[in-house]
């Protein structure tokens, strides 16, 4: 059976792993779809598809996850009702969505796809808004985040990134 997660990933962060390892254990195969792939260098969006994609998987790997996932970065549509055809086009054939969207699942289950929502896993702090607020104002989000992620976002000097950005948003 093959699965499909899908994320904004912005930026991935420990809860997602959770929800990767969790889910792995009830499919063959998951393929894990980087939504919004063609929003990058927001406050709310900050980082490219490319980056993602590197955030995620070496963030599996480092996990001790190698193998039975694909990544695939999805860009958004402005027409919801063909969004799983979308979905779809891109993707190898799936059986199940795991996903813990409102507009994600209603989409899903309305063309008869079975979809399971993982249960959340320190929501609290294991959450993109959390850790992009905290990247913004200076404040610890290392933690939150596995360390292949601190990695990348050094890589393309992510927090002086997101500095710019909250400068020009004022201008
Ligand atoms: P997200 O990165 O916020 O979350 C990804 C998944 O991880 C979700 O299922 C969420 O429940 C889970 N998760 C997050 N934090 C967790 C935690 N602490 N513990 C356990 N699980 C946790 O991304 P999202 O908002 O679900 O992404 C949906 C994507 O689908 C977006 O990119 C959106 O634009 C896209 N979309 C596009 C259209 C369209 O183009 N018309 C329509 C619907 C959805």
């Amino acid at each position: 059976m093959r699965g499909l997660l899908i994320g904004r990933f912005q930026p991935f962060h420990k809860g997602h792993v959770y929800v990767v390892k969790k889910v792995l254990k009830g499919v063959d195969e998951l393929i894990i779809c980087i939504g919004s792939a063609q929003l990058s260098h927001t406050l709310d969006d900050p980082f490219t598809a490319g980056e993602r994609l590197m955030m995620i998987a070496n963030s599996l790997a480092e996990n001790g996850i190698e193998k039975h996932y694909y990544i695939i970065p999805i860009q958004d549509v402005n027409n919801n009702s063909l969004w799983v055809s979308h979905v779809r086009s891109l993707t190898p054939p799936f059986a199940k969505v795991y996903s813990g969207n409102t507009l994600v699942k209603r989409l899903f289950s309305e063309v008869g796809v079975k979809v399971t929502t993982p249960p959340l896993f320190n929501r609290k702090e294991y959450s993109g808004t959390e850790i992009r607020r905290r990247m913004l104002n200076g404040e610890p989000w290392e933690d939150l985040v596995p360390k292949a992620v601190i990695r990348v976002v050094k890589e393309v000097q992510g927090i002086k990134r997101i500095h710019n950005l909250a400068k020009s948003d004022k201008i």
